[in-house]
């Protein structure tokens, strides 16, 4: 059995979407200092790092990321490997071999290598996915959509692709380290917080070869 680690690691500094608070981790408590204990504090928009949208992120009424489905969250997956595409279309999709009846699918392209290699600092010309891809996925059934830079819309329009997704309950997660997976058939565990009312969370996301 394989098992692979695909979540960032949340550390002070990490590249955060621009205008959004930065992490900030810092020990408040601290034993070489005479406390009893080491004691950590956490500060960060939930959507930094590897993290889930829930529809609440653009929909005024849509589910909250306590409301998701853990069987949405949770099953097989493909890894789909775009080494040379700079927006994700639906005519792409539609030549991908995707096997039949998936449900929860992750775009591995060059954004990988922005985690691979440490690139400091936000970077704007990642690829994501097209408004036409968005909707093909949502025809195909798809319940999870997973993509390896820190949102699933182009950096100048994130609000329609976005909409097409959550409209149709499909599970955002973003900021997905693939550097390391070979493409194909996995289990998935994403599991993000249970936070009451809010829309999305950090997630630790590990896949598991078949
Ligand atoms: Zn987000």
């Amino acid at each position: 059995m394989h098992l692979y680690d695909v979540s960032l690691t949340f550390e002070t500094g990490m590249p955060v979407w621009p205008g959004d608070p930065n992490l900030i981790l810092e020990r408040v408590s601290k034993i070489e200092a005479g406390d009893d204990v080491n004691m950590s504090q956490l500060s960060m928009s939930v959507h930094t790092g590897t993290h889930v949208d829930a529809p609440f992120h653009f929909l005024a009424n849509g589910k909250t990321v306590d409301q998701l489905s853990l069987s949405d969250l949770t099953g097989r997956a493909y890894v789909l490997y775009l080494p040379d595409a700079a927006t994700i279309t639906a005519d792409q999709l539609r030549r991908a071999e995707i096997p039949p009846r998936t449900r929860r699918i992750l775009f591995k392209t060059r954004n990988s290598n922005y985690w691979a290699q440490k690139t400091p600092g936000f970077q704007t010309d990642f690829v994501a996915l097209s408004v036409d891809a968005a909707e093909y996925l949502v025809e195909r059934g798809f319940r999870l959509v997973g993509v390896d830079y820190l949102s699933v819309a182009p950096y100048d329009d994130s609000i329609p692709t976005h909409q097409v997704l959550l409209k149709a309950g499909v599970i955002l997660v973003e900021g997905l380290n693939l550097a390391a997976i070979p493409p194909g058939r996995y289990t998935i565990y994403c599991l993000p917080l249970k936070l009451a009312g809010v829309d999305g969370s950090p997630a630790r996301v590990i896949l598991i070869g078949v």
